[in-house]
């Protein structure tokens, strides 16, 4: 389990220094066994430890002495409902969370948009945080895709591994910072339909070879 929450924390404190989400905003989690490890609440994370990681299994048990993240929900709703979900990073990133206060998501105005595994990426409908209805409202705007904006909060997103999913949220926040400033000038043109099948098509074979 060491080296596992030693991941978790590695990548929490790149949470803040690739400027994902400042100071304790955000949270990562890392399936592990029957459940995941996620990052506790309330905690700064430059200063965090593998001991404050908690352990919750996949029926949303945990010790009762630990404080997970409150927003511990949603990471399991997804490791339930997302098999190939191995690591799942959720963060307050300044870009993303700027558009998903105009509840809009990000439409194919970059064929890079297709890394989410679709034609665009989505804005879940906003719900208090840590709720069994912010979770299914994620999950809905998850539907074949790992990542989504949340509406008025943030993003998030899912991967293999916490460095992809990681990767994703920076990628998300990279496209969702070009889409605003695009938007600054107009309405920008956005990729067919077509050719966004022809993107995905073609990425899925690269992450095949
Ligand atoms: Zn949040």
């Amino acid at each position: 389990m060491n080296s596992s929450k030693k991941e978790v924390v590695k990548f929490a404190k790149m949470l803040n220094d690739k400027k994902l989400s400042a100071l304790r905003s955000g949270n990562i989690s890392l399936r592990y066994k029957n459940g995941f490890l996620i990052t506790p609440s309330g905690q700064k994370y430059s200063s965090l430890k593998e001991k404050d990681i908690v352990y919750i299994n996949l029926d949303g048990e945990y010790n009762k002495n630990q404080k997970p993240s409150s927003e511990w929900r949603f990471h399991q709703d997804i490791y339930n409902s997302k098999k190939n979900a191995k690591a799942i990073v959720h963060s307050h990133s300044t870009n993303a969370t700027a558009l998903s206060t105009h509840n809009k998501k990000i439409p194919s105005f970059h064929y890079m948009v297709a890394l989410a595994g679709g034609i665009d990426i989505k804005c879940a409908k906003y719900a208090t945080y840590g709720t069994r209805e912010l979770s299914k409202n994620i999950l809905k705007a998850l539907k074949n895709r790992s990542a989504c904006l949340i509406a008025n909060h943030g993003q998030i997103t899912f991967g293999q591994s916490l460095s992809e999913a990681f990767e994703l949220a920076e990628e998300v926040d990279n496209l969702a910072k070009q889409y605003i400033k695009a938007l600054v000038i107009g309405r920008p043109k956005l990729l067919s339909l077509s050719e966004m099948k022809k993107v995905l098509s073609k990425s899925k074979t690269y992450k095949r070879g």
